[in-house]
């Protein structure tokens, strides 16, 4: 199985930062390309590609003219704080977040022209920004914003978006909660947990009902449950809708380092969730599948992991084997101490109650 893949950079990502104090690093980007330059895998499988900037027109697509100029704003002055405190407002912080955006539109769009089959960017995966405020390190929806864009300018009408952070992908689906627009987000859940969405019966409404699909997991879930959860529900929803892109916010921040999230994820899930999501994006839509960045809070784990779904998305490996394996786990990941009861309650609602509703 094959196809073309770009991976989409510009520095211009690195204004998208909150302060050398804030756990949210942009430096993560600069460094995966730096590791897939120095694993020499670019060849003519693999083209690095430089992103365009979005415009305000398409923040427009998605957000409220307030929204949009309150950043704008802030952002001139570089002061200033969204969402509470959350989420300072640091000099060009807009335009960092037009770069956020642009990576993931061109992403969209060089798949929608036939110019690629796969793109990756580690950039955007914005998935907690609503349309009219800001919250949890993202400003924009990047992923809504492509959607949209695939939407108006090529008439798609089956657009998945699969959100694998830590973090429940809320924005993403308040956004298309009432449309048929499918999204999928893994993510931990639990009392006093951010955002606190996501329960396996937030399923979507009117035309939207069955089209939000919400897996909670607890707290440490290892590689042993995540994967086999991942595939089985992926595939049946996919099965079911029949997309014609498949979009993948593949925020790092599950993995059993990174302390923001407090999950048992290592290296294998990620490559393994690359792997088959990459597999069902050439059984359901001709290989078309954009992959974008989001939450992770260990720098090192970020970049080892979208450098690993790079070389697994593209078929594009270092010559010499050890690249590979100096980017994978060699440790444990953490125990899972959790009622698998409840687990399976949950999974069972989904197949019983949310998957029959996708026509
Ligand atoms: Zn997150």
């Amino acid at each position: 199985m094959c196809g073309n893949t770009a991976f989409i950079y510009n520095d211009e990502l690195l204004k998208y930062q909150f302060g050398s104090e804030h756990p949210y690093q942009p430096i993560r980007f600069r460094l995966v390309m730096d590791t897939l330059l120095e694993m020499g895998v670019f060849d003519h499988l693999l083209r690095p590609l430089r992103s365009e900037l979005a415009t305000e027109e398409d923040l427009r697509e998605v957000h409220t003219e307030q929204l949009i100029n309150i950043v704008k704003e802030m952002s001139q002055i570089g002061t200033g704080c969204l969402d509470m405190g959350d989420t300072p407002v640091c000099e060009g912080l807009f335009e960092g977040a037009l770069a956020a955006v642009g990576a993931t539109v061109t992403g969209a769009e060089c798949i929608a022209r036939g110019e690629f089959d796969h793109a990756m960017t580690p950039g955007g995966g914005l998935h907690h920004a609503h349309p009219d405020k800001a919250a949890g390190f993202n400003i924009f929806n990047d992923l809504a914003i492509a959607a949209r864009r695939l939407q108006r300018n090529y008439g798609y009408e089956r657009i998945a978006i699969i959100d694998i952070d830590g973090h429940h992908g809320d924005g993403t689906q308040s956004i298309f909660y009432d449309e048929k627009i499918l999204t999928i987000s893994l993510h931990r859940y639990g009392p006093g947990f951010y955002p606190g969405t996501g329960a396996v019966t937030d399923m979507g409404e009117g035309e939207g009902k069955g089209y939000s699909i919400n897996v909670p997991l607890p707290r440490c879930t290892p590689d042993e449950v995540y994967v086999p959860t991942y595939e089985k529900v992926v595939s049946a929803a996919l099965e079911a809708y029949r997309p014609e892109i498949i979009i993948h916010q593949f925020g790092t921040d599950a993995h059993y380092t990174d302390h923001m999230v407090g999950m048992g994820l290592t290296t294998r899930t990620y490559e393994k969730v690359a792997e088959i999501t990459h597999h069902l994006a050439h059984d359901h839509c001709d290989g078309r599948y954009l992959v974008t960045g989001g939450g992770g809070y260990s720098a090192d784990a970020s970049r080892r992991i979208w450098s690993l779904v790079v070389c697994t998305v593209s078929g594009s490996f270092p010559l010499n084997p050890e690249g590979m394996h100096l980017l994978r786990d060699s440790g444990l990941n953490r125990k899972w101490k959790v009622q698998q009861e409840e687990f399976h309650k949950r999974l069972d609602y989904l197949f019983d109650e949310v998957i029959p509703l996708i026509k």
